[in-house]
């Protein structure tokens, strides 16, 4: 009999039967909380009625069309709504299926609007599985060990994390802009470094918000080198974060800007949007693929931004997310072993460490797998995989939240007693 393959890893042993909104109900019968959304992608919720309707009436309409070869409406519509969100400047976008390729697209964007080679990473990064978003990623080697070689011009530069490093967050900040001057003037010399390419928070690399004067200290070298800014806004995006983008914390903007998962609560489709005059540098034909900006998915996109905007879900994520944090920080205050709550919005990572401070990953991966016993969906994240992480539906009630605390400290209760 034909299996799944091995090298997939499961969260959990279940099997979906149908899902609606923050629930799913699994084939056991049993109706679960899911904190997971399948990693952060089913904004509005599962199967919200508005994006169930829009990508139904679309299927009997085209389903794919392929954008370069004729254009279909949700793509010219969700273009136009893209508008409406899209930081300053960046009016020009083209469509691919997931995040790693449009963190490629981005990263050839990037070079050929500049003619250099070299991208700047940083530590604990997540951009992909693909070999050249493997190549970005720096979150774990379980992520690229075994099929090197990898894409060459890569540089990886520190990550300001103050709680791994003990030290306050300015300290921090200015550590690792500090290094990241050391590499530019080592290294990777500003002409032959095409990019800096950032989440607004670690995504797999732990959950971890990029301190908004590390994005500006980016911004402000981006500028004085002419290299161009990336934010990677894939797991962050679309309200994640308590914003509409993670990186509306600070006062930088991009010079390209990746989305993707949220987007189109769980439809494949990723946006790379930039200036029209960055955009010109590169030659028709340089970006593109059969399925990029599918037209259900488009239409599925339309109706989640209709959805995040009508719904005040960005104001939702941000008041919910704190009340989740909140309850986190109580159960931190029980419970030694959590080292740290952390996040923005209902992107919040909980660290769980032994007495020294050390990463305990026994105990997170532990408290994922009771989550699940307790009627919680969570998945682990970080480099070493001791951080639990909780990504909510951005439609979760008061209600909900607070029922997710009670089975998260369950969880943690039935692991370290
Ligand atoms: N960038 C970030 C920040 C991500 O979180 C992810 C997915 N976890 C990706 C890129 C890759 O996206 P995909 O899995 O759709 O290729």
């Amino acid at each position: 009999m034909t299996s799944l393959s091995p090298l997939l890893k499961q969260a959990t042993p279940l099997v979906v039967d149908h899902a609606l909104g923050s629930w799913i109900h699994a084939t056991d019968g049993k109706a679960y909380l899911d904190f997971t959304t399948g990693i952060g992608v089913t904004s509005t919720g599962h199967c919200h009625p508005r994006v169930v309707e829009a990508a139904r009436d679309q299927v009997g309409k085209i389903i794919h069309a392929q954008y370069t070869t004729v254009m279909h409406k949700p793509l010219l519509a969700l273009t136009e709504k893209l508008g409406e969100v899209l930081p300053a400047g960046l009016d020009s976008v083209f469509y691919a299926n997931s995040g790693s390729e449009a963190v490629e697209a981005a990263i050839r964007l990037a070079r050929m609007a500049t003619g250099r080679p070299n991208i700047i990473v940083f530590q604990g990064g997540f951009h992909g599985r693909t070999v050249a978003a493997a190549s970005l990623t720096t979150a774990g080697t379980r992520f690229s060990a075994g099929f090197s070689p990898l894409m060459s011009g890569v540089h990886m530069s520190a990550f300001p994390y103050a709680y791994r490093y003990g030290w306050d967050e300015a300290s921090t900040v200015a550590f690792a802009l500090k290094e990241l001057d050391y590499l530019l003037q080592t290294r990777t010399a500003p002409n032959d470094t095409a990019a800096f390419l950032i989440e607004p928070a670690l995504g797999d690399g732990g959950y971890l918000p990029t301190p908004p004067a590390f994005l500006e200290g980016l911004r402000e070298r981006a500028d004085r080198h002419g290299i161009q800014l990336i934010f990677d806004e894939v797991q962050a995006g679309v309200g994640r974060m308590g914003k509409f983008w993670g990186h509306q914390y600070s006062t930088a903007t991009p010079d390209i800007i990746v989305t993707a998962k949220g987007i189109a609560s769980g439809f494949p489709i990723s946006a790379i949007a930039a200036s029209t005059e960055t955009m010109s540098k590169g030659w028709p034909g340089s970006q593109g693929g059969t399925y990029g900006g599918n037209a259900v998915s488009a239409a599925a996109g339309v109706a989640t931004l209709d959805v995040v905007r009508e719904e005040g879900l960005v104001e939702n994520s941000r008041i919910r997310g704190e009340q989740l944090q909140a309850g986190l920080k109580e159960i931190q205050g029980r419970f030694p072993v959590i080292g740290d709550v952390r996040g923005k919005g209902l992107m919040l990572g909980i660290e769980f460490t032994a007495e020294d401070g050390t990463p305990d990953a026994a105990t997170a991966g532990a408290v994922q797998q009771a989550t699940t016993a307790q009627g919680l969906l969570s998945l682990t994240c970080g480099p070493s995989g001791n951080v639990v992480r909780l990504i909510p539906a951005l439609v979760v009630t008061a209600e909900e939240i607070s029922t997710g605390l009670e089975r998260f400290e369950a969880a943690v209760g039935a692991v370290v007693g």
